[in-house]
């Protein structure tokens, strides 16, 4: 039988006021359906909030050491749910198990990170220009925190809004992606079992239309998270604009990997096997392009494609497969318009390109991991974000023009050069416009204690990950203590006595 869940408000599990539902299914296998979930409206999102504004009063007061303990216990809870999470990933979003254990384990990470944070929620303190009279800083949660997030990794991106935002004492409202409710919904038990009180953790399910809107129009919501594409991205920053919140986006991608001609050619190769085709191409830090130099582009293109085709494409829950399917149908069709597109743009398809359905995959949404080579910057298959194993390799004759080809795109989140050559690395780290570079490593591979985030249209300036993450979550209140016991006048009384 179908399993039913929940929304989760205020310490209960609860259905959606509408009584609708939707469905999760399985992308490697569209038959199967993970569960159904409900299909909530604003009403359900008032009550969230309503919920996370009257538990505000009192998760604030909590100190943070404490708090972090909470996010402890649940670190521990996910250690000893980590196969079944990873298990459930693979059927719900269809990564790999080998990712999907990744995903979860950055999840683990960021609540151990977070326990620690409890214990470092530092303020400043300053010297007045003033005698007698001393500065402090401390950092405040800033109320109910409004979390929307997308499917591509289920666990880790809910984790990464969730837990600082908890940590900082602030209570949370999650809409989380409707391609992953289930993974979401595990989360959230896991929190409760931990043992959050009543009214701090909320989770709605819904279309990012109306649950996702009611968020951001809600006068009881201080502050919005938001991965996701830079469309959805726009539209949110112009609601929370007109509201005046505070806003956090993290958004799309077009990463590359540069491969001078000095590199380690087969580490270089490791290196976009795993960043172009790992997760199928949907992470927003995957590589989209190839800049390869032209004294190596043959023979790196010739190897390529022969390792791509080895890759072998099957259920994700199978420990030897290397590619999993895609997230839907509109998702696979989008991919392949966009290969329609490169071929009428005159790029050269030299493998795959085509919905794969042998086997196994016969049902799901495979997409054979498919190489343009011949890319010319500006096509729109070099520009675009097209969110599946499709990589477009361009040619270049200097160090100069891969940096110009690389950062002539909108979008500025990750990016990865293979040299040898320090001066060159070193060049390539200050002149490439992206909030991530790799040196000799793919243009995956995030660490959770170390800020995440990209330049021009991949968001406004934030960082989640590490310390930065937890700007977005407070607020800072300064103090100033006078002890002179007489009014003294700030930038009045500034002489010194001689
Ligand atoms: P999406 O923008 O379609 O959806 C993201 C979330 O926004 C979902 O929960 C969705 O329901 C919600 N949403 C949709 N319309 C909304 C609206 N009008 N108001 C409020 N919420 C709304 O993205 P997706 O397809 O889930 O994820 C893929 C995208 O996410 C890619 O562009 C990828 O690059 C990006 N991404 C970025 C990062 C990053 O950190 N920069 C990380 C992962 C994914």
């Amino acid at each position: 039988m179908t399993q039913k869940f929940k929304n989760y408000i205020n310490g209960e599990w609860v259905d959606s006021v509408t009584k609708e539902t939707f469905e999760s299914r399985m992308p490697a296998d569209w038959s199967k359906v993970i569960g159904v979930f409900p299909k909530s409206n604003k009403e359900d999102v008032d009550l969230a909030v309503k919920a996370a504004k009257e538990a505000f009063k009192s998760w604030k007061k909590v100190p943070a050491a404490k708090r972090g303990e909470l996010l402890g216990k649940v670190g521990d809870i996910m250690v000893k749910r980590k196969e079944e999470l990873a298990r459930l990933m693979t059927e719900e979003m269809g990564k790999i198990m080998k990712e999907a254990r990744g995903d979860t384990q950055e999840g683990i990470d960021t609540a151990y990170y977070a326990f620690g944070e409890g214990r470092r929620f530092f303020g400043r303190t300053s010297p007045s220009e003033l005698p007698n009279k001393v500065a402090i800083t401390f950092l405040r949660p800033i109320g109910v925190a409004g979390l929307i997030t997308p499917w591509n990794f289920p666990i880790a991106i809910p984790t990464w809004k969730m837990f600082p935002a908890l940590l900082s004492g602030n209570t949370v409202v999650l809409k989380p992606a409707s391609d992953t409710p289930a993974l979401a919904t595990k989360l959230v038990e896991i929190m409760e079992e931990a043992g959050f009180p009543k009214g701090v953790v909320n989770l709605v399910h819904g279309p990012g239309g109306s649950v996702g809107n009611a968020i951001l129009e809600h006068n009881d919501v201080g502050v919005v998270s938001f991965t996701g594409s830079s469309e959805v991205g726009r539209h949110i920053a112009s609601v929370c604009g007109r509201t005046l919140k505070k806003v956090s986006l993290e958004l799309g991608g077009k990463n590359a990997q540069i491969v001078m001609d000095d590199a380690d050619i087969d580490l270089a190769l490791d290196g976009v096997l795993f960043g172009a085709f790992g997760t199928a191409g949907q992470r927003c830090t995957a590589t989209s392009r190839l800049i390869l130099h032209e004294k190596i582009y043959d023979l790196f293109i010739e190897k390529l494609v022969k390792r791509t085709e080895d890759l072998k494409l099957g259920y994700p829950w199978d420990e030897s497969i290397d590619v999993g399917p895609v997230i839907n149908e509109a998702s696979m069709k989008k991919i392949l318009e966009y290969v329609k597109i490169g071929k009428e743009e005159g790029a050269k398809l030299v493998t795959g390109g085509y919905r794969y359905e042998e086997g196994v995959c016969k049902n799901g949404w495979f997409v054979k991991p498919t190489i343009f080579v011949d890319v010319k910057p500006k096509m729109r298959i070099e520009q675009e974000e097209i969110f599946g194993p499709v990589l477009s390799v361009i040619k270049v004759n200097s160090f100069e023009e891969s940096i110009d080809v690389l950062n002539d795109v909108e979008y500025g989140l990750s990016s990865s050069i293979y040299t040898k050559n320090v001066n060159l690395a070193f060049k390539a780290i200050e002149d490439i416009d992206t909030g991530i570079t790799y040196v000799n490593g793919p243009t995956i591979g995030a660490e959770c204690h170390l800020p995440f985030g990209g330049t021009k249209n991949t968001g406004n300036g934030h960082r989640e990950g590490g310390w930065t993450v937890y700007e977005i979550f407070t607020e800072q209140k300064t103090v100033y203590i006078d002890y002179s016991g007489k009014l003294q006048k700030a930038q009045i009384d500034i002489s010194i006595e001689k």
